[in-house]
């Protein structure tokens, strides 16, 4: 089914579907876990309209290309063009918030990181955003404090709160727009916890955003 955004309430937003630019190491638990330094400027790359998917269709893993890895994240509808904005414009351009997977195939991305290639084939393939229905600006109290999480299996793999965010959600999208002009439709990742773990068929999920719950599936 073609991917579009869509709000609590089922309302589809009139917003096009654009482009989703995210950060990498965010969380320093997360950074941690994998072992890895911690940036000195937040590591931003960016997924294609295509990668964005809903959240309560089957997701589809890639086949033949290693361990998928789970990212739970605050996901930021941009609903204003912003170009090197500041984050008090950039908190007043949102259109809304969900909770979303930045699916990883954290082998191939470690075999890319090695050999010092990109990371896209390993972040930016298809369907490697799945993405909840958006919570209208003013119904998520404050973006900086609020839990995320997932489980999986009943198993509780990732918990966090958005203000253990190293670079602060508003901080990090005005920085987004000094590289990349940020166009209505468009989302941001902001970042995992701690916690990452590879998916399996049939793995059943559920996602907490302030909360909110969301189920998926694993075909
Ligand atoms: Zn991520």
């Amino acid at each position: 089914m073609t991917y579009q955004h869509r709000y609590l309430d089922g309302s589809p937003s009139a917003l096009p579907v654009g482009k989703v630019v995210c950060v990498g190491r965010n969380y320093l638990e997360h950074i941690k876990e994998l072992n890895n330094p911690v940036p000195e400027t937040p590591i931003l790359f960016m997924k294609p309209s295509t990668a964005l998917v809903e959240l309560n269709e089957p997701l589809r893993l890639p086949a033949g290309q290693g361990a998928c890895h789970h990212e739970v994240e605050l996901a930021v509808l941009i609903g204003q063009p912003l170009r090197q904005t500041d984050p008090a414009l950039a908190r007043r351009a949102v259109a809304g918030y969900a909770v979303a997977l930045d699916l990883t195939l954290r082998e191939l991305q470690d075999e890319l990181k090695r050999q010092g290639h990109p990371w896209e084939r390993a972040k930016a393939f298809d369907g490697s955003c799945p993405i909840s229905p958006f919570l209208q600006p003013g119904e998520l109290a404050d973006p900086q404090d609020c839990d995320l999480s997932l489980s999986v299996n009943g198993e509780l793999r990732q918990r966090g709160n958005t203000r253990q965010m190293i670079t602060g959600v508003f901080d990090l999208i005005a920085l987004m727009s000094r590289y990349f002009t940020l166009l209505p439709g468009d989302v941001a990742l902001t970042g995992t916890p701690a916690g990452v773990a590879a998916l399996h068929a049939g793995d059943q999920l559920a996602l907490g955003l302030a909360g909110h719950r969301f189920a998926a599936r694993v075909e």
